[in-house]
């Protein structure tokens, strides 16, 4: 068999190492990929396949990219959810001995991102970890590489609350031990689409013993070396800016299943999967994007205890009264940068003289900062501002060693202050001096020689010379003069105490520009030291700015404060935060909601496109909003501290995700029922819509009925069962309440008005299948089912419904006799199906386009 080249050798080694990863393999100015890699990425980043060698054995794929240039390819890779291994030549290619010695300096990983081009300001980049115990408990580690946070979360509630606990959580990779069965690893992949990386040895790894002080359970232990290990890993280095790794209490919390963040677009919405138009895009007031990625947090983790909630009240209602003193603290606050991921990257080594300038900027604004918050006059704002704890001697090294407008590169110089190293000083010196010397040499050789335009001028290849234009060359004494270089009309000389002078200079400079850099070097270590007061102050800054965004977006839109004031939901004229920013003409119609325990129950009546899941959505952001801190849209509320809210809201998400619109529609129901408790709230919206009449409508009563009778959760139900009004006779605790809409001229006008009561009209019924339901409610649904289907007058038939619905279009065409469909009519329905794009339609729209395609297939 053929033989590789001893560097193919290296290769083959490297990359045995790193089967599940891209190996960018350093070779001169590029990085080369070779075999499936070069196939593989050639393809991924659109880059030319070439071949290797011949000679011996088969020509080897490859394909290469320029280092200079590799970052934004591997940026592509990663995003695409790869892993990138780079490797790098070790020793000086120059002094190698036989292949340069290269090893694998870092594995970067979508979770383990640390370049700021590839990271989002305003967001966190988790990377999770999870491990599973013989007692059947988990437990998750989160880790933000780039700002250090560390937080672990102990879950014995079993799996499935493992899965909506890391839905709600922004991760790109979780890392796992193999032993974790294939089916569990696939709902991993599937339902969180994260990048899955193993890590089955775990080690306790002494270096980062301080950050696991306080961490008792042997199983918060393991779980958080198992990160740690596949940190160290990738990195291969020591990280000073890890934090301390706190326990999240998810108890403390209000809780919100996956389908609930979800549905209620809290961080970006179903369909586009974009911040505008979610929640957070309405209340990111902040001013810095350390403030942006602590909301997000909040919204992702609402509280539950009351003295929190009325203590960041207390300060958003003090940044809401000043609000001259809060434009120039909105001011400040944008001239502070990143000091969240600055300190990441202190810490991983990858700062220039710039981003230290900016640590310095930022530093320098935070007595304005404390004075702003002065100005508030009020305790809880001052005491933020005594948190403001600066390191004043990492300022002071700033302040004394760096220029301010230093290069990017680190090792050209023009970094260091004079009068920062004494050493320094006396290069600089040498250098200065020596160019005065030259430039008085060249005055006085003028003068001597009595040639004008003679000069000293400065090349690489010659260093200093003297240079004599061939007309001025009689002019030149003779002797003194060595020739150097002779030009088309010049001659260049040079003279011993020149050269001498030259080496002077040249050195100090050569030497000035390695004593800067190595300067450089001991000042960011020095600041490394201090790592931990700069996160701290990022977190008080943070804390700060969501505040005053919370204060400045609820004087814009025009929020109250909430009370808690017991069991008691009571909310004037609330609105739905992110459809009245949309609609921004002000016509969005302010409702009512009241809940307490004799009604607990609300069934929402009223036609298609009334109202009823905007007024659902409102009652639960609302909530949201209360509970992280913020006022709330409305001109007075009375809320309760929900511990979790469940919902079943929406259709779209279901088409995306393949299932079954029934299917989802019962576990979210189920989950609800299996978890709620009398201190949750509950959204179950138009349940058991979309099939069979009898099924659904069984269904959604016995709901109603167990959620009744053995939760007491608050809950809003919105039915287009018209039959379901009939409940408020036999549940003590139901209401009905209905949406307005008004015939005007044969047409439905919309007034989303909520009135107690039932809606005068059936508004259509609709069909569903069982699902994954408690045993009794299906018991009881059956029973349901038996006594309505033995009712005469409620016998199902096609007309009814359809007759029993508020139609939208009270045309004629249902008159129009059916004939035998034309194949040509067919065949266009049938394109025009295949071409409608349903995520890009409002039901509405969509509701439209059907009626349309029915009536040209009916012609
Ligand atoms: P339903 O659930 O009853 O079918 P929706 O809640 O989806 O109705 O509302 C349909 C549309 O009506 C919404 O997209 C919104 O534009 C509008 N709408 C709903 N509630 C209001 C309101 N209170 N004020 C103004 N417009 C509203
Ligand atoms: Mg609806």
């Amino acid at each position: 068999m053929a033989k590789h080249t001893p560097m193919m050798e290296q290769y083959i080694k490297i990359k045995a190492e790193y089967q599940d990863s891209f190996l960018f393999y350093r070779l001169g100015d590029f990085y080369e990929l070779f075999y499936d890699d070069a196939i593989h990425a050639s393809r991924e980043l659109e880059i030319t396949l070439t071949k290797r060698g011949g000679g011996k054995g088969d020509p080897i794929p490859m394909c290469g990219v320029p280092y200079h240039a590799a970052e934004n390819y591997i940026k592509t890779l990663i995003e695409k959810g790869y892993k990138v291994a780079i490797c790098e030549q070790v020793e000086d290619p120059k002094t190698a001995k036989g292949v340069v010695k290269r090893e694998v300096v870092q594995l970067i990983t979508p979770g383990t991102v640390m370049e700021s081009t590839m990271l989002k300001e305003g967001e966190n980049n988790y990377i999770a970890s999870l491990s599973q115990f013989n007692d059947g408990s988990y437990v998750i580690v989160y880790n933000d590489l780039s700002t250090g946070e560390n937080q672990l979360a102990l879950i014995s509630s079993g799996w499935d609350a493992v899965i909506h606990e890391l839905y709600n959580q922004p991760i790109k990779e979780i890392v796992i031990s193999s032993d974790l069965s294939d089916e569990l690893q696939i709902q991993l992949e599937e339902r969180l689409n994260v990048t899955l990386s193993y890590q089955d040895e775990v080690t306790f790894n002494a270096e980062y013993r301080n950050l696991t002080e306080g961490l008792n359970d042997e199983r918060l232990l393991t779980a958080f070396s198992r990160l740690l290990n596949y940190i160290q890993h990738t990195q291969k280095r020591t990280l000073d800016h890890l934090q301390k790794a706190k326990v999240i209490e998810l108890k403390q919390y209000l809780s919100l299943d996956m389908y609930s963040k979800r549905n209620l677009e809290l961080t970006e919405t179903i369909i586009k999967k974009g911040k505008y138009g979610s929640l957070l895009w309405v209340l990111d007031k902040t001013a810095t994007a350390m403030g942006s990625r602590m909301l997000k947090k909040w919204l992702e983790r609402p509280l539950l205890n009351k003295n929190k909630i009325e203590e960041r009240l207390e300060i958003v209602a003090g940044f809401y009264r000043g609000f001259m003193e809060r434009d120039s603290l909105r001011d400040t606050l944008k001239s502070v940068y990143d000091l969240e991921r600055l300190a990441g990257r202190i810490a991983f080594g990858n700062v220039n003289a710039r981003d230290l300038i900016q640590l310095k900027h930022s530093l320098q604004k935070i007595p304005e900062l404390k004075h702003n918050l002065y100005q508030f006059n009020k305790k809880e704002i001052s005491r933020l501002a005594d948190n403001l704890i600066s390191p004043d001697n990492i300022l002071e090294l700033l302040e004394s060693s760096l220029k301010e407008d230093p290069p990017i590169s680190i090792k050209e110089g023009s970094i260091i202050k004079d009068g920062y190293n004494e050493q320094l000083d006396t290069y600089r010196y040498a250098t200065k001096n020596g160019k005065k010397w030259i430039a008085e040499l060249e005055k006085k050789e003028k003068q001597e020689t009595n040639i004008k335009s003679l000069k000293i001028g400065f090349n690489r290849v010659f260093g200093y010379y003297i240079e004599v234009t061939k007309s001025n060359l009689h002019l030149l004494p003779e002797g003194r003069y060595e020739r150097k270089q002779t030009l088309a009309n010049a001659e260049r000389y040079i003279t011993p105490e020149l050269k001498e002078k030259e080496e002077i200079i040249l050195e100090a400079e050569e030497k000035s520009v390695d004593l800067e850099y190595t300067l450089f070097i001991e000042i960011r270590e020095m600041i490394k030291e201090h790592i931990p007061v700069v996160q701290h102050l990022a977190d008080v800054v943070s804390e700060i700015d969501v505040l005053q965004g919370f204060a400045t977006v609820s004087e814009t839109n025009n929020y109250k404060r909430p009370k808690f004031v017991g069991n008691k939901l009571n909310i004037k004229n609330g609105r739905h935060p992110v459809i009245e920013q949309v609609m921004k003409d002000g016509s969005f119609v302010p409702n009512d909601i009241s809940l307490d325990e004799n009604k607990n129950i609300l069934l929402i009546t009223g036609p298609n496109m009334s109202g009823k899941s905007t007024y659902m959505r409102q009652l639960a952001l609302t909530v949201i909003m209360g509970q992280i801190g913020c006022f709330v849209p409305c001109d007075d509320a009375d809320l309760i501290i929900f511990d979790q809210i469940f919902t079943r809201i929406g259709a779209a998400d279901d088409l995306v995700s393949g299932q079954s619109t029934f299917m989802v529609e019962m576990l979210e129901a189920n989950h609800a029922i299996a978890n709620a408790t009398d201190r949750s709230l509950i959204l179950l919206d138009e349940i058991g819509r979309g099939t069979s009449t009898y099924d659904g409508m069984a269904l959604a009563q016995a709901i109603v009925e167990f959620i009744h009778n053995n939760i007491h959760a608050k809950t809003l139900f919105s039915t287009h069962y018209h039959e379901l009004t009939a409940l408020e006779d036999s549940l003590a605790n139901l209401k009905n309440i209905h949406v307005r809409a008004e015939e005007h001229e044969g047409n439905v006008v919309f007034l989303h008005q909520i009135k107690e009561g039932a809606a005068d009209q059936s508004y259509g019924i609709h069909v569903a299948k069982l699902a994954d339901l408690p045993e009794v409610l299906i018991e009881r649904a059956t029973a349901i089912l038996e006594q309505l289907e033995s009712d005469e007058k409620l016998a199902p038939t096609a007309e009814k419904t359809e007759s029993g619905q508020l139609s939208f279009f009270a045309d004629g065409n249902k008159t129009v006799e059916k004939e035998e469909n034309q194949p040509a009519n067919q065949e266009k329905v049938i394109n025009d199906l295949k071409e409608m794009n349903l995520f890009e339609m409002t039901p509405m729209e969509a509701m439209n386009e059907l009626y349309q395609l029915q009536k040209d297939i009916k012609q």
